[in-house]
């Protein structure tokens, strides 16, 4: 069984993050996504909140689970029995830094591989912080969440 964890702040989720989950449900027998709690700090929502938006986004891909973790991703990734870790792939401004994360955690643990995924033109720009740039400043987000993230957001105003 290839499990693959999928990591990150998702603060919120974003649909670029929806269309990396989908690919990777898509090729591994399991998908977890997993909120990093070291992410709390200056934080939108808090994890638990993101824990229950992706759940409802998900909700139709029967191979995804969602979870929360604290410390190290590969040592999560390890407890985790995961062969891979995934990470999404926007602009070349990403990769330096995903290229560091990727050799450092291949240096603590060579048996988990990390694999990147390209996004689709159209959710190349999205990140959550211009997300949250769009809704503080009253813009319509709608087309860059999925539906549950809308709502709640919607909600608190
Ligand atoms: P982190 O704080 O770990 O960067 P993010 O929640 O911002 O967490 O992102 C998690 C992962 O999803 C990262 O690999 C990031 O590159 C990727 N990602 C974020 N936005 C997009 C997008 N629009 N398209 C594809 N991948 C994305």
């Amino acid at each position: 069984m290839k499990i693959a964890v999928y990591p990150g702040s998702f603060d919120p989720i974003t649909k670029g993050h929806i269309d990396i989950l989908k690919n990777g449900a898509e090729i591994f027998d399991k998908v977890i996504i997993a909120v990093a709690r070291n992410s709390e700090k200056n934080a939108f929502l808090t994890v638990e909140e993101r824990v229950e938006l992706i759940k409802k986004s998900v909700k139709d891909i029967e191979n995804v689970e969602v979870d929360s973790f604290d410390g190290l991703t590969i040592e999560y990734a390890k407890k985790r029995n995961a062969n891979v870790i995934l990470r999404g792939l926007r602009a070349v401004s990403d990769f330096e830094y995903e290229m560091q994360l990727s050799q450092a955690n291949s240096a603590l643990s060579s048996d988990i591989k990390t694999i990147f995924m390209i996004t689709k033109p159209k959710y190349n720009f999205i990140s959550s912080s211009t997300i949250k740039e769009i809704y503080l400043n009253n813009g319509d987000i709608s087309k860059f969440v999925p539906e549950p993230v809308y709502e709640l957001l919607q909600n608190r105003k």
